[in-house]
């Protein structure tokens, strides 16, 4: 929905768009004053912004019941959606009562329909190009993931492109990066450990936001974190399907129609790729062994006791190629170790090239270019 054809236009922004129904995040913004304390509010229950209340502004943004005061050119200047807005003609303030709730302190207030600490973080970060959300936690997660989707329904552009570069410090264009990027994760033991919920919450915003170089890196850790039970996850989302909701309280967090056909296509292709290629060295027997002599039994055995555990935990074939699957835990032969460990590592970043073809996604560099994001400098394989 365009906000060009609401007809409330003037006073009145669309609905939160369906990306955010996804999000978990309490809508209260735990930093607003008792009502008590504030001078200007009315029997309505109004709050204004303890952070975002700038008295040279000459607008009022309503989030729920939270007011931000803030400057028309500066959304103007950083966001398409209110430019278009403020071209509409305004309703006249000296003509609106200040008893109503549309106009405060000489300023019009514009309802609009966005939870009031993801507005606010949207604000605070067109404000001060500085401002950042480290996403170290899961409560960071789910505000950056709030302004992402913020800054997208308003067509802020520069402020979307610094919010993706943060949530990609989660889901990194980078194989690398993929796997130290628990490394920055929260010491906090409340928020130490990373809720699961995030990943279909981060998948399905940069899905319905076009931030699509988060995408590969999201699905590939929703595959490794559910991957192993292929039935659940169809029948958590047909049950969700079944009842007309994408809140559906499964046991698994569901993903939009999109990132669910993208992962069950992937599956197979990634555990097929997984045993051929990344591990074939122990899942298909070589005829040529370059174990020293005499070792070639005990070499082989461990492979294949390798293999074995693999199987037991993956009935029907899914594995995932990163997790769980240490190569110290291969007993071979110091020629076969060698050789693996350069394979895999040689392979894994063949995997991660071609991960968005197998989640019918565009190839990575125009993944980075249709999310304006700019891959780091890969530091390569540790
Ligand atoms: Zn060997």
């Amino acid at each position: 929905m365009s906000p060009k054809s609401n007809p409330n236009a003037s006073t009145t922004l669309p609905t939160q768009s369906k990306q955010s129904e996804f999000s978990l995040v309490e809508v209260d913004t735990g930093s607003s004053p008792a009502i008590d304390d504030i001078p200007h509010t009315k029997a309505s229950g109004l709050i204004k912004s303890t952070e975002v209340w700038y008295a040279d502004g000459d607008i009022i943004l309503r989030g729920d019941s939270t007011l931000f005061r803030v400057s028309r050119r500066l959304l103007t200047k950083n966001s398409r959606i209110f430019e278009d807005l403020f071209d509409i003609p305004q309703p006249d303030v000296g003509c609106l009562s200040e008893d109503s709730d549309d106009v405060m302190e000489g300023c019009l207030v514009i309802q609009v329909f966005d939870p009031p600490d993801h507005l606010e973080g949207f604000l605070k970060g067109l404000y001060d190009a500085s401002w950042e959300i480290n996403v170290n936690t899961n409560h960071n997660l789910r505000l950056a993931v709030g302004v992402l989707e913020v800054s997208s329904k308003y067509e802020a552009y520069p402020l979307r492109e610094r919010v993706i570069s943060w949530l990609a410090s989660v889901y990194p264009p980078t194989i690398s990066a993929y796997r130290k990027r628990w490394e920055t994760w929260s010491k906090n033991p409340s928020e130490r450990y990373f809720d699961p919920r995030n990943i279909t919450l981060v998948a399905n915003a940069a899905r319905v936001s076009q931030a699509l170089a988060l995408l590969p890196a999201a699905l590939l850790h929703y595959l490794e974190k559910f991957g192993s039970d292929f039935s659940a996850i169809i029948d958590a989302h047909d049950a969700g399907l079944a009842l007309g909701s994408d809140r559906y309280e499964a046991d698994l967090p569901l993903l939009t129609r999109d990132n669910l056909s993208s992962i069950l296509k992937a599956r197979s292709r990634i555990a097929f790729f997984a045993r051929r290629d990344i591990y074939g060295f122990a899942f298909y027997r070589f005829r040529k062994a370059m174990c020293p002599r005499g070792e070639e039994e005990e070499c082989l055995r461990g492979k294949r006791e390798w293999v074995d555990e693999v199987e037991k935990g993956s009935p029907d074939g899914w594995f995932s190629p990163l997790v769980g699957q240490e190569l110290w835990e291969m007993e071979m032969c110091s020629v076969c170790e060698k050789a693996a460990e350069e394979n895999v590592e040689l392979k894994l970043q063949m995997l991660w090239e071609r991960l968005p073809g197998m989640l019918d996604l565009l190839r990575w560099d125009e993944l980075e270019r249709t999310s304006r994001l700019e891959a780091p400098p890969d530091s390569g394989p540790e």
